[in-house]
């Protein structure tokens, strides 16, 4: 098990690129995006036969494209990220297994495009196997199941267990089995993703019923994913999942299904936080340091509008400062405790919270308005949950690659934030 090294609570660069020059460049809050580490987890995960990106996790088309071409297929939950992989590059043809379909419903528009486009499903509902077989009989599908008990780093990213509304309830495989012949179905891979953060015990109890579940639906089988749920570290003394054991575990799964069937059974591995959450930075300016009876508070130009993590599930990300140009190094000055928030007009607008909405604060350098914040690891289930509360507009996102930094999404305007509205006379 490798432990991360400790989080630096200063900073004077991200990949090279001076952090006041990138805000100086693009503005701020900016999300800023290093293409190394995406690289290097991409090849952490190579011993896998796919990976299968969750898109959802930080789904701009560049870094769409970026892991594309190497080697990286994607899963989408609705129509728009169907799009989005489409126009990212991604082959759309039937028989193609670049974009699979995976949601536990369609809506109208999901379903005519994955008709469109002779998409693969991956189903989380009963439904979906009537519904795709009424307008595609004769279709191959996957089956996510739900094994019955789940994992997750909060209740909210929990997606196994009955409390969860995802995927396939262990104990009505038999019903989609009927549902499927009716249908001229035939289920040739099963999917859990039973929730973030997982760890190896839990991962054989995973296993387990995967190769149940596998057995009952029979030698169709040709594919298993073991989902996402891979976590990162977030603080210090925090480590990664031992790899070579959760290969080993799903492996040796993919094996006795491979000689019980008598036929090769793909493994696919689906992250989405894991590739790219070390990746993505946000950084903001502070714009004010006040005191507030017995706590300072920092109070900084990004908000939950821009990264909605720390209010949503009381997330911790690792916080650095940086200096203004001119200023003295951060990594020069003294620490104090302090709390840091944005600038939106509600008390749950702080980035140093924990679950339950309690304030915290946290041990960092001494920072003046013109400063920056720079909270890091904010590649997954960043800007993707952005939005425009407050009537703030998204901040723009850069990728570092070859020593360059590239806008790959501009700042939104004012005319982007009131596109679609209509005064009736
Ligand atoms: C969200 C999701 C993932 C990725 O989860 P991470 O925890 O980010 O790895 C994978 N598969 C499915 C079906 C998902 O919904």
């Amino acid at each position: 098990m490798q432990t991360a090294p400790p989080f630096s609570t200063s900073r004077t660069d991200i990949a090279g690129q001076s952090v006041s020059d990138l805000a100086a460049q693009f503005g701020t809050p900016l999300y800023v995006y290093d293409i190394d580490p995406i690289e290097q987890r991409i090849r952490d995960l190579s011993m896998f036969d796919v990976i299968r990106f969750a898109q959802k996790a930080c789904g701009n088309l560049a870094i769409l494209d970026r892991v594309r071409k190497r080697g990286v297929v994607v899963d989408a939950v609705s129509a728009g990220e169907i799009r989005r992989a489409i126009a990212a590059g991604y082959s759309a043809q039937p028989g193609s297994h670049d974009i699979v379909y995976t949601a536990d419903i369609f809506d109208a528009e999901s379903l005519d495009l994955v008709i469109e486009h002779g998409l693969m499903v991956n189903c989380g509902s009963p439904d979906m196997i009537s519904q795709l077989g009424e307008r595609r009989p004769g279709s191959d599908v996957t089956l996510r199941i739900n094994p019955g008990f789940g994992h997750g780093h909060s209740q909210k990213t929990n997606t196994g267990g009955q409390q969860s509304k995802h995927g396939i309830w262990h104990t009505q495989i038999d019903d989609c089995l009927l549902r499927a012949d009716q249908s001229g179905i035939t289920i040739t891979g099963l999917h859990m993703h039973i929730g973030s953060g997982t760890d190896l015990q839990h991962l054989g109890e995973v296993c387990g019923a995967m190769e149940k579940a596998a057995i009952q639906v029979g030698r169709t089988i040709k594919t298993i994913s073991a989902g996402g749920g891979l976590p990162i570290p977030y603080k210090d003394g925090e480590t990664y999942v031992d790899l070579a054991k959760y290969f080993e575990l799903w492996d040796g799964v993919r094996n006795r299904l491979s000689e019980q069937f008598g036929h090769p059974i793909e493994l696919e591995i689906e992250p989405g936080r894991f590739l790219t959450a070390e990746s993505g930075s946000l950084i903001a300016e502070v714009r004010s340091v006040k005191k507030v009876g017995d706590n300072l508070f920092t109070l900084v130009d990004a908000g939950f509008n821009d990264l909605a993590r720390p209010v949503m599930y009381g997330a911790h990300h690792p916080i650095s400062v940086a200096a203004a140009a001119g200023a003295v190094d951060a990594s020069q000055r003294e620490s104090i405790e302090m709390v840091i928030g944005g600038p939106l007009c509600e008390s749950g607008d702080i980035f140093t919270q924990r679950e339950g909405g309690f304030v915290d604060s946290r041990l960092l350098p001494i920072v003046r308005v013109g400063d920056f914040i720079v909270i890091e690891n904010a590649g997954a289930y960043g800007f993707v949950m952005a939005s425009n509360y407050n009537s703030k507009t998204r901040a723009a996102e850069v990728l570092i690659e070859d020593g360059q930094a590239k806008l790959i999404r501009k700042r939104e305007t004012f005319e982007d934030l009131v596109r679609g509205e209509v005064i009736p006379d």
